[in-house]
């Protein structure tokens, strides 16, 4: 179904305050999942709402936190999220790292026991946007492994995204890399799965160790594993998320102790940097602006795909999408309504909250 992106909004935001969500923490998560969405990243919206309100209605997540200061010394801020909905604390933690580097022109941000952070980019393009350059690391630990070690059979690791950011230009936006270091996300996996559709090979094994095609087998028990980014080269990338995001912010590796329960729990680690503090400003941006052209100047290899950078086919879907609307598959959204009546919300309800825009 193609729903436009206030109708979403208002609908997400109702769900998320029938939660026991302040209408404040509501809009912040809202804004997160539907900007997913027209971000080109369904993985990362409202599909996720039901997932959430499993750990809800085990009290594992938590409305209305915010973050506790761990440690707050120099350029360091280590920060705990309190089990909150991490679109909000991580907003809130990002938010403090940006005060503390527009001061000292750095910052090092340590995130832990949060809940899903959702789309890590969105943390980059803050940062971006407030002028730093920045570096995130993520790892996923609470429930067990999804994705497998390059040469195993099983899963030992999450999808631990990276992200880097680069701020805007006069000519270019911010350069904004967000990438999971699995070869897919595992909300792809749950897309495809939605969508009843084949994943191309090599995306995941089966619980057999076997190469599939079938995203069923994440679901399956014993489940199947993704496969890391690059062979040798993601799994290491998963495994500095580990160290950097699990151990530095004392959050936790995704090691078996650290497997206590079913709920996603993010860890980052996020380092700001000052650009003015390197270079000129005007060094800075010839650089950037020259290095992008050189890149997007290469004769595309399929004359209908221009070559990109990272963080442009999110600014091309998210500008297609607030025109077209967004496409919502029907298993999901029944997913969502269901969720939904597990906090009072009843279809009708929705309908006429639906309604209300028209
Ligand atoms: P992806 O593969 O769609 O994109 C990865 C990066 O590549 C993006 O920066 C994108 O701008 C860039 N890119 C895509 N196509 C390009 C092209 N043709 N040319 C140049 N650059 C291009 O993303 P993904 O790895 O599937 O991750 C999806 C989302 O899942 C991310 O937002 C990530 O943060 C999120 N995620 C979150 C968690 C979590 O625990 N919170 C875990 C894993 C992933």
């Amino acid at each position: 179904m193609l729903i436009d992106n206030e109708t979403l909004r208002r609908v997400t935001g109702a769900i998320l305050e029938a939660g026991g969500s302040t209408p404040e923490e509501a809009k912040i998560v809202t804004d997160h999942l539907v900007e997913a969405h027209l971000k080109g990243h369904p993985s990362h919206g409202v599909g996720m709402i039901p997932r959430y309100y499993e750990a809800l209605h085990r009290d594992e997540l938590r409305p209305n936190k915010t973050v506790s200061v761990v440690t707050d010394s120099g350029p360091l801020l280590i920060v705990d999220g309190n089990r909150g909905y991490g679109q909000a604390v991580a907003k809130q933690a990002t938010q403090m790292a940006i005060a503390k580097a527009q001061t000292d022109g750095f910052a090092i941000l340590g995130l832990r026991n949060s809940c899903h952070i959702g789309r890590v980019g969105t943390y980059g393009e803050m940062c971006a946007e407030a002028g730093f350059a920045s570096i995130h690391f993520v790892n996923v630990i609470g429930r067990t492994a999804i994705v497998a070690p390059h040469g195993g059979t099983d899963s030992r690791l999450s999808t631990n995204p990276m992200v880097f950011a680069v701020p805007a230009t006069d000519e270019n936006p911010p350069f904004v890399l967000d990438m999971a270091t699995s070869r897919i996300a595992m909300g792809k996996a749950r897309v495809a799965m939605m969508r009843e559709e084949k994943l191309p090979l090599g995306y995941v094994i089966g619980p057999d160790g076997q190469p599939s095609q079938d995203p069923n087998v994440m679901w399956a028990n014993p489940h199947g594993a993704l496969m890391p980014l690059g062979e040798h080269k993601g799994y290491g990338m998963a495994m500095v998320c580990e160290f950097f995001a699990g151990m530095l912010t004392g959050g936790g590796t995704l090691q078996p102790e650290n497997q206590t329960s079913d709920t996603t729990t993010n860890n980052m680690l996020a380092i700001l940097m000052d650009p003015n503090r390197f270079v000129e400003n005007s060094y800075m941006k010839h650089e950037v602006d020259a290095m992008i052209a050189y890149a997007k100047g290469s004769p595309p290899a399929d004359p209908n795909e221009p070559v990109l950078v990272a963080g442009e086919p999110e600014r091309l879907k998210h500008a297609a999408m607030l025109q077209d609307g967004i496409d919502i598959e029907e298993n999901t959204w029944e997913a969502l309504m269901a969720a939904a009546e597990t906090v009072g919300l009843s279809r009708q309800k929705i309908a006429e909250i639906q309604d209300d825009g028209n």
